[in-house]
Parts: structure tokens; sequence; C-alpha cells
């Protein structure tokens, strides 16, 4: 086991950072007067700046997750966590993150945005983690080792021990990302977020059905936490997203009834992909998607588009020559889709 050391491995800059304060920082009660923020004080739906904590949304959150507040940063998308932690951990031009291709396109493009050099780590044809290659690339300028669990575009969860393994034996920081995480078999690492170089990724865009407000979240030890909170602009997610988050999660029951049809759905689309004579590979997903194998996938691709269908056509990413992902829809949608791919004819 290698001790991880946060002040270490932070930037030195970011450790002495001194977070903006603002006007809703220093006061935060809800009875008076509010003249401290330049607001427009007449009447409004949205002339008040949001809580820069959003703790009202935090404590649902908290609630569903059975995850205490001090260990939940909500960025506006996992895709602002991904960033910040890059912006926090990896000087540019000298360190570098580690990610595990075929795996989600942001990690790369924040590493490149950031000029901090991505080292990649295949994963093994059968998509399996090769965890004694990426302990092996470790050196002083790795920072951070992405892995995606269950993974995007591949589907599959990687199993626990072998995460395990790498946040154990890295002495790195480990982001592992678990937007799919509601829709798998295997158990979240959240239940982890002591350890003090482990942070879990999740999002309200997939399972929780709205993408559309663009609500991330990181679980991770309190000072991680902290960090990321004082890096983040301080009205990061708005007052609009804020209540239809809440709203929506009031009525959490109807998130349960969707992922229980999205899980079923997606054994349905694999019975009938499988009778395709077109389709060489359905690979097991733990995720809202599937990635399948077909003979012609630009072929097939353009052909439901031209059905008005629209897949993600992944045959150019590594390991992954020939297949589409195709993410799981209504039962209505899934009916069309196969009756559409019956007329196929690669
Ligand atoms: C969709 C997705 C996300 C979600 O990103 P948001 O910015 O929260 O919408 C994160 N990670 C992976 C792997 C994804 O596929």
């Amino acid at each position: 086991m290698k001790i991880f050391n946060l002040d270490n491995e932070l930037r030195p800059h970011i450790k002495n950072i001194k977070p903006y304060s603002s006007a809703r920082h220093e006061f935060n009660g809800t009875a008076g007067i509010f003249l401290d923020a330049n607001e427009n004080s007449y009447p409004g739906l949205f002339n008040r700046y949001p809580d820069p904590d959003q703790k009202e949304l935090k404590e649902i959150i908290s609630r569903i997750k059975k995850i205490p507040a001090e260990h939940l940063f909500l960025g506006n998308g996992s895709d602002e966590a991904i960033d910040l932690l890059v912006r926090a951990f990896c000087e540019p031009g000298k360190d570098h993150l580690i990610t595990t291709p075929p795996t989600y396109g942001m990690y790369k493009v924040v590493a490149s945005i950031n000029n901090v050099l991505n080292k990649e780590v295949f994963l093994r044809p059968d998509f399996s983690l090769p965890v004694n290659d990426i302990l092996q690339q470790i050196t002083d300028e790795s920072k951070i080792i992405f892995i995606c669990s269950p993974n995007n575009p591949t589907g599959n969860s990687f199993p626990t021990e072998e995460v395990m393994k790498i946040i154990t034996e890295s002495g790195k920081l480990v982001v592992v990302d678990e937007a799919y995480i509601d829709f798998a078999s295997q158990k979240s690492l959240a239940e982890l977020r002591d350890f003090p170089n482990l942070v879990v990724l999740q999002t309200l865009s997939k399972a929780y059905g709205m993408a559309g407000l663009r609500i991330g979240i990181a679980v991770g030890s309190p000072e991680i936490i902290k960090v990321l909170n004082g890096i983040k602009p301080p009205y990061n997610i708005s007052s609009a997203s804020i209540s239809a988050a809440i709203q929506t999660l009031i009525n959490i029951q109807d998130t349960e009834t969707h992922i229980t049809e999205i899980v079923n759905e997606r054994k349905y689309l694999e019975t009938e992909l499988s009778k395709l004579g077109f389709v060489k590979k359905i690979f097991r997903s733990d995720a809202n998607f599937l990635l399948v194998r077909v003979d012609d996938a630009r072929g097939c691709y353009t052909f439901l588009k031209n059905n008005s269908i629209i897949v993600r056509d992944r045959s150019a990413e590594v390991h992954c020559d020939g297949c589409l992902r195709i993410t799981v829809g209504t039962p209505e949608e899934n009916q069309t889709l196969i009756q559409t791919l019956k007329k196929f004819k690669s």
C-alpha cells in the first residue's frame, strides 16, 4: 500500500489558493433585505444568485445516495469535475494522467485543453483492465488515473478487486467514473469515500434523466471535496438547474421504475440483435447502451440514419472495429430499431 499525501500531490499554487468569497458565501440567511450582491431587487423568478454551496440539492442527493454532504461536490456536469481535478493536480507541460482506451473521450480532451499529457494504456481486446500494465506505467509525473466503470463505450464494469488494486498500490489519485453505475449489477465504490486517493464520479445525466440540467457529482474525502469547492466558479450550478433537479429527485420512484425498464429493454435488445445475421458480437453491458459488432458498421450506421435512427459509430476506437454503440430507448423506440435493422442488408 502506497501512501497518498494530498498536499504533495496538489499543484503548489492550488494548495495555497484563497477561494473567491461571494456575497452569498458571506451571508446566506433567508430573511431580510439583500443589498449585498448587486442583484436586481425587483421580484423575478431568477433575480437572485444561486446558493454557491447547493445545500438543499446536496441534502437530497445525500439522502438518496446515503453519502454525507461533506463528501459531495456538485459540478456543471461531471465534465466540470473532470476539468477541475486535472487543473488541481496536473502541472501543464510536466505531469500526465493515465487513461485506458477505449474509454470516455472527455478525459483526453480535458487533458489537451490543459496542456497535460494523456498517457494511454489500452484495455485488452476483451476490454478487461490491464492492472499490472497500468501500475508499471506510473512515474512521479503521473497524477491521476481515470477508470471508467461501467466503461463507455464498451459497457463492461471492471471487477472491484482490480480497481481496488490500482487504488491501493498506485499511490496516485484514482478517479472512478461511475456515470452508468445505476444500471450495473456491481456496487458503487462511493462507499470507499474515505480513501484519500479516490474520487468517484456520478451524474444526474444518465439514469436520473437530467442530462439537460448539467449536474455531475464527485464523491471523495472531505479534503479533496474542499479543494474542488475552492476552485470552482462560485455559482457553477444555476438556480433553474438546482430547482428542476430538486423537483425531479422528489419523484425518485419514477427514476427507479425507468432504470428497471431500461435494464429489461437492454435484455430485449440483446436477444433481438443476436438473431440478426450481420450482428457478429454483442458485448455484455452493465450500462444503458450496447456495443455491437456488425459486418458493415458504416453501412449500418448510414442505413439507420436514413431511417431517422441515430446511433454512435465507435468503429474507429481501439479494439472497437466494426462496432456501433446503441443506447437503450423506450420499448417503442427499441422495437422500431429492431424492425428497421431487420431490413438492413450488409
Ligand atoms: C455521459 C457520461 C458522463 C456524464 O457527463 P455529464 O457531464 O455529467 O453529463 C460522465 N462520464 C461518462 C463516462 C459518461 O459516459
